[in-house]
C-alpha cells in the first residue's frame, strides 16, 4: 500500500537514498535485491495466494527481498504475490513521524525549502494472515498501491480488526488494530485473495482510475 502523504512530498526520495547507504553496509551480512513490482493489469495479480507451510532460509530471503523492495518504491505494505510469489505473506511498515528526531530540510523540491520530520522503522512480518472480528464501524481511507502506481481512490473498510498471523518462525500471533494498520493490513490481505483495493470501488470510477494511469503511463 501508498499513504498519501507519499505523494503529497517527496520524503520517500530522501527517505529511499538513507536507505541505499543503509543497505551497503548491510550488503556483507544479506543478498538482499529490489524484486520488480508487478502492475495492473498483470493477471498475476489475480492469483489466489497459497499458505505457507515452511518456514525456511528462502522465506527469510523473500521477506528481506519484499522489506528492501517496498522500502525503495517507497510504500508502507507490500503482498508476495505483488513480487511475482503468490504466498500468504505480506510486509507493513507504517513508518510512523519520529517525534525524538531532529527535524530534516528538504531538498526535493527545487527552490522551495522546508523541512521534514525523520520516520521510524517498524518493520512488520505477516504470514498466513486471518482477520477475526471485523468490526461494524467502517472507517473511510484514501488508499494507494504500489501494483496500481499514481492512482489514489477512497475505500471504506472495517475500522478495527482482531488479527492473527504468523511469524517468520512459524509461532502465532493475535493482536487488535486500528486506524491505519487495520486499513493497510486489510489492503494486503485483500492481494492474497487477487483483489486490488480499486476493486472495491464503483465500476465507472475503476474505469476512471484505470484511464488515468494509462494517461500516466504514455507521457511517462
Ligand atoms: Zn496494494
Amino acid at each position: 500500500m501508498k499513504a498519501l502523504w507519499r505523494r503529497r512530498c517527496a520524503r520517500g526520495v530522501r527517505w529511499a537514498e538513507g536507505w541505499v547507504e543503509n543497505r551497503a553496509q548491510r550488503s556483507y551480512l544479506a543478498q538482499m535485491a529490489i524484486r520488480e513490482i508487478i502492475e495492473v493489469p498483470d493477471p498475476r495479480l489475480k492469483v489466489v495466494s497459497e499458505p505457507v507451510t515452511t518456514f525456511d532460509a528462502a522465506l527469510k530471503t523473500l521477506v528481506e527481498d519484499m522489506f528492501e523492495t517496498m522500502y525503495d518504491a517507497p510504500g508502507i505494505g507490500l503482498a508476495a504475490v505483488q513480487v511475482g510469489a503468490p504466498l500468504r505473506v505480506l510486509v507493513i511498515d507504517l513508518q510512523p513521524d519520529d517525534p525524538d528526531a531532529e527535524p530534516e530540510v528538504c531538498t526535493a523540491h527545487g527552490g522551495h525549502s522546508h523541512t521534514h520530520q525523520p520516520v521510524k522503522r517498524e518493520p512488520r512480518v505477516f504470514i498466513n494472515p486471518e482477520i477475526l472480528d471485523p468490526s461494524e464501524e467502517h472507517s473511510v481511507y484514501s488508499e494507494g498501491c504500489l501494483s496500481v502506481p499514481e492512482i489514489y481512490a477512497e475505500v471504506e473498510r472495517p475500522a478495527r480488526i482482531r488479527a492473527r498471523w504468523q511469524d517468520l518462525d512459524g509461532k502465532t500471533h493475535e493482536a487488535d488494530m486500528d486506524g491505519l494498520m487495520a486499513t493497510c493490513l486489510q489492503h494486503e490481505m485483500d492481494h492474497l485473495e487477487g483483489i486490488l483495493f480499486i476493486d472495491h470501488l464503483s465500476r465507472l470510477k475503476r474505469q476512471m482510475a484505470l484511464k488515468k494511469l494509462d494517461k500516466l503511463r504514455k507521457v511517462a
